[in-house]
């Protein structure tokens, strides 16, 4: 039926949905148009930080929309102002470039780190250090920084300036640094890649080598970003901070908003004129944007998140403990997290679909858990019921099938 639905369907074939749709969403909770209630464990691929009709963001959407929508960066924007000043207080960086997406928050980044060395009379300067595993969007350049042959195929030349190095491998940085390189790009956990960690030690190597070799450093905290880890952004963990770096998904909690964060030095040669962008920054999306720092920099809430992600994490460990013929490994920091699976990836999803609970492929055949920000104790609960009953299912059809 979802296949004859979807031959008719008027929307490019590059998108293949699941056969499920949704009337509205509250909280962590989806309502089908099917009439079942579903966890949402995926939260609009780690977008829907706060959730599905978060109280605070409709009332800041509502607001803006009846006073101004959209004005051009022609003119002054004081929501941009504002949370521009906010994402600096609370993070490295000391100026923000406002996008309506992750990939065009990366395109400022490479932009960015491109032109400050030829504002430096380095203009040879081009290449990004990027890793193996690694997504950074479909747009040309991110898809060739992400390097992913599934994802070049076909689109012509590769976009120059982007190497691909081991994942992890600091013998390999050490060896890719020459006279053109420019910056080193990383994804503080790889989210899309299969939720795969490289150490702490290996960002403050990486940050020590920028540092030595003037080249800048570039967080991919699109999916990491905003509380989804626990900490505001992953690169916390690490101790390490970046000089570029692009967040997106989270910060407009379902709002397309993105942004590139730089610090003064990194962001001096982006001159009046040097970039620009016509929805980014709207004031729809600072609403937002804004309403969701709000709710994300209240005392306590990060410490809260922490606290339910450690439980959700036991939980899931019982659960490997429960089916090791299913789960190979549990991975991942806080709310970003991933079943490494024995079976495929699909199949576990679309079991933990039939039960109600909603997950996310990643490479590597992991299963992603992506839950919002504000999911309880006792929704980790019903989760881990789903989860529990879904497995044990599967466990017998597979036995039943050998
Ligand atoms: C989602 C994502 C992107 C791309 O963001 P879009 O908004 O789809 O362009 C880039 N990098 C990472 C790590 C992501 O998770």
């Amino acid at each position: 039926m979802a296949s004859t639905s979807h031959s008719r369907s008027s929307i490019f074939k590059t998108l293949t949905p699941a056969p499920l749709a949704f009337e509205r969403g509250e909280g962590v909770r989806l309502y089908g148009e099917d009439g079942k209630i579903y966890l949402d464990y995926s939260a609009g691929v780690a977008v829907n930080a706060l959730g599905h009709a978060h109280p605070h963001l409709v009332a800041a959407l509502s607001e803006q929309a009846s006073k101004l929508w959209h004005v051009s960066n022609l003119f002054q924007i004081p929501g941009q102002e504002r949370l521009a000043k906010r994402l600096c207080e609370v993070s490295f960086a000391d100026r923000i470039f406002f996008t309506n997406s992750g990939a065009e928050a990366m395109e400022c980044c490479f932009k960015t780190a491109r032109r400050y060395h030829f504002a430096a009379g380095n203009p040879q300067k081009i290449d990004i250090l990027t890793f193996e595993g690694a997504f950074h969007g479909r747009t040309l350049a991110t898809i060739a920084a992400g390097g992913q042959e599934k994802y070049l195929e076909g689109f012509g030349p590769k976009t120059e300036g982007f190497i691909q190095l081991p994942f992890g491998d600091e013998e390999a940085v050490n060896k890719a640094i020459g006279d053109t390189t420019a910056a080193i790009l990383i994804e503080p956990v790889q989210g899309e890649g299969g939720i795969r960690q490289p150490d702490g030690a290996f960002l403050r190597f990486l940050r020590q080598i920028c540092d030595d070799n003037d080249l800048l450093l570039i967080f991919d905290e699109i999916q990491t970003g905003i509380g989804r880890t626990g900490k505001l952004f992953a690169y916390e963990w690490s101790g390490a901070a970046p000089d570029l770096m692009a967040i997106a998904k989270g910060i407009g909690g379902g709002f397309p908003l993105g942004a590139c964060l730089a610090t003064e030095s990194a962001a001096d040669a982006m001159a009046p004129g040097v970039h620009g962008t016509t929805f980014g920054g709207n004031p729809l999306a600072m609403a937002v944007g804004n309403a969701v720092l709000d709710v994300v920099l209240e005392e306590g809430f990060l410490e809260g998140v922490q606290e339910v992600a450690l439980y959700l994490r036991q939980q899931l460990a019982e659960l490997a403990d429960t089916f090791p013929e299913l789960i190979e490994e549990i991975r991942g920091e806080g709310m970003l997290l991933g079943l490494k699976l024995k079976v495929p990836n699909l199949d576990v999803i679309s079991a933990f679909r039939d039960e109600g609970l909603l997950t996310v492929a990643a490479g590597d055949n992991v299963l992603r858990l992506l839950p919002p920000l504000v999911i309880t104790i006792d929704d980790v609960r019903e989760a881990q019921q789903k989860m529990q009953r879904a497995l044990a299912q599967f466990t017998e059809i597979q036995s039943a099938g050998k």
